[in-house]
């Protein structure tokens, strides 16, 4: 037989370097907890373009329409 024995393909887990089997239902990741890590990486750069909510300038807006609110709508709704 020219067929060398060879040991079973083997994959390394791309996020922790685990070995994954083939068959396994997470593959190419060794778990889905490396899948979504991995995925989280991609995810983090696009979330730091787009995330204006730790804005301190939308924070001070959010505070600026709560004031609003106690004052002029109260005596709208006491006036009834
Ligand atoms: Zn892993």
């Amino acid at each position: 037989m020219a067929v060398k024995k060879k040991s079973a393909k083997l994959h390394r887990c791309p996020t922790c370097g685990m070995l994954v089997r083939l068959t396994d239902e997470d593959f190419p990741f060794c778990s889905d907890r490396c899948r979504k890590i991995d995925l989280g990486k991609w995810a983090s750069g696009v979330y730091r373009i787009s995330s204006p909510i730790l804005d301190p300038e939308v924070l001070e807006d959010l505070g600026g329409l709560d004031g609003d609110r106690s004052g002029g709508h109260n005596g709208d709704i006491d006036d009834e």
